[in-house]
């Protein structure tokens, strides 16, 4: 595996600076050992005018299959090894990024103490790799470097240059040119992108994967065209990880963008809704059909579990009445768009003591959540997998346990009624299930059932002789205190 970093000079920028850059002098050739083998570096030519800096990984097979199956604890991806075991010792790949990273560390920080100066320049630069493997050809490696400011060359190489009958391999000679990057930036894109078009992650991604990205990503991967190619690809398609990353790379976004571009989501949203739900919305007539409910139950202190993008607590706040009001939601960019919503920065001292807003999941109890007078799930549950749905039960009802439960899901039987509808859609791309009358009506009574709970149904919306209301809530009211039913 062989990767070239060359850069041009004058006698005042001379280009062995790369030396310092990569706290590597250019007389010596040097060794490190790394967990698959041996990495070296060696400048083949090292002059003012110009310098090259060479990283050649040797693997180790033995190393990399000890390694791979002391990883094969919880389900290491075993059957890629072979794969790394045939061309890992000749082809660019993962392993060379994670080589980069370790023996170019100071340079991908940008950290040169001998010379400050110099990691904030932006050189000359050209990389060559000569064999990369590139799971999308050479499309996409121009797709993912040249929104980064790289000149792309990319090849295919022939599978075997004596037979230009069989084709090309699946590698590409890559060479990268560019005036405008530091060497940094040059070392981060490497990092992450060679894994990318490697598509075959060689070690068990862990959940500080996601930090790391981030990280090495920061500067250019939020607002990179293949964003969410990168991130998926990078977390070896581990969509929960992917989730995360893109959730919070989103967030980066968001960090950025000011707040009357978040009201502009919003009213697209809230056009979008009313477009849909002419001529009174159903999200406003769901969230009337909530706060009375909740005032019938004489509720003070009010969680809304999955709240969303914030529009009921910012409803629940208008009303005295709701003392206290905790917005939950597993979205930290639903969070940061509620707390923009409720502008929660900016309200006054009595107000912000109301209402608070914090990440968390359903499927898991969380002590934070005990003690309050109501609980909302406003199409919440349709949203978990149905084998989630035991968990969710148990942290509302078993663990949270508040007097009162709302609960409001889809009546599926009505979808007919939606002209926009095409027969047999739910009606949202993130719904797992949506529930007949019948189905909700026995899941909700098992579950009161179960946890000490009566239970009373209401229709939110036009209730349709046939196929009943669009939305369908049910109202649990706490019978059996805990100390009685597990006495
Ligand atoms: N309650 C709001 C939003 C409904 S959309 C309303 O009525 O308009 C469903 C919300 O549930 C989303 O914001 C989603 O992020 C959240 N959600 C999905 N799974 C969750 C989980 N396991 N824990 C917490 N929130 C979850």
């Amino acid at each position: 595996m062989f990767l070239t970093i060359t850069t041009t000079g004058t006698p005042e920028r001379p280009a062995t600076d790369l030396g310092y850059l990569l706290h590597k002098h250019p007389d010596k050739a040097q060794a490190f050992s790394t967990s698959y083998g041996t990495a070296h570096v060696l400048y083949p030519e090292a002059e003012a005018g110009r310098c090259t800096a060479a990283l050649l990984l040797e693997v180790d097979a033995v190393a990399l299959v000890r390694r791979g199956k002391g990883k094969g604890r919880g389900g290491a991806p075993d059957a890629a090894l072979a794969q790394y075991v045939n061309d890992r010792p000749y082809a660019a790949s993962s392993l060379l990024a994670v080589a980069l990273s370790s023996v170019f560390s100071s340079a991908m920080k940008g950290v040169c103490h001998a010379k400050p100066e110099l990691p904030g320049q932006v050189r000359p630069l050209r990389v060559e790799v000569p064999a990369l493997p590139a799971r999308g050809g050479p499309d996409l490696v121009r797709k993912l470097f040249a929104p980064l400011g790289w000149t792309v060359t990319a090849e295919p190489v022939p599978l075997d240059s004596a037979f230009p009958a069989w084709g090309d391999s699946r590698y590409v000679r890559l060479v990268l040119e560019s005036d405008a990057l530091t060497l940094a930036e040059a070392l981060r894109h490497l990092y992450v992108l060679l894994p990318v078009l490697d598509d075959a992650k060689h070690y068990w991604v862990a959940p500080d994967e996601v930090d790391k990205l981030l990280r090495v990503g920061e500067g250019w991967l939020p607002g990179h065209p293949e964003q969410r190619l990168i991130t998926s690809r990078y977390l070896s398609r581990r969509w929960a990880l992917t989730r995360q990353a893109t959730e919070r790379l989103e967030l980066v976004r968001l960090a950025e963008t000011d707040d009357s571009e978040v009201e502009e989501i919003d009213n697209a949203v809230e056009a979008e809704t009313e477009a849909e739900e002419k001529p009174t919305p159903l999200a406003v007539q769901r969230r009337e059909a909530i706060v009375t409910a909740l005032r019938q139950s004489g509720a003070a202190r009010v969680l809304d579990l999955g709240c969303g993008q914030g529009q009921l607590v910012q409803t629940l706040l208008k009303d005295p009445a709701f003392t206290e009001i905790v917005g939950v939601d597993v979205s930290m960019r639903a969070l940061t768009i509620a707390s923009r919503r409720l502008k929660l920065d900016r309200m006054g001292e009595r107000q912000a003591s109301r209402v608070q807003l914090f990440q968390g999941s359903l499927a898991y109890t969380d002590a934070r959540l005990k003690g309050y007078d109501a609980a909302v799930l406003s199409e919440v549950v349709e949203h978990l997998d149905l084998p989630r749905l035991p968990a969710l039960e148990y942290a509302v009802f078993g663990s949270a346990r508040p007097r009162t439960v709302l609960v409001t899901t889809p009546n599926v039987e009505y979808n007919v009624r939606w002209e926009s509808l095409p027969a047999g859609h739910v009606r949202h791309g993130d719904h797992r299930f949506e529930w007949t009358r019948a189905e909700f009506r026995a899941w909700a009574e098992a579950v009161a059932e179960r946890h000490g709970y009566g239970v009373a149904f209401e229709p939110v919306g036009p209730d349709d002789p046939e196929v009943g209301p669009p939305t369908q809530m049910a109202v649990f009211t706490l019978t059996t205190p805990k100390e009685a039913k597990a006495a």
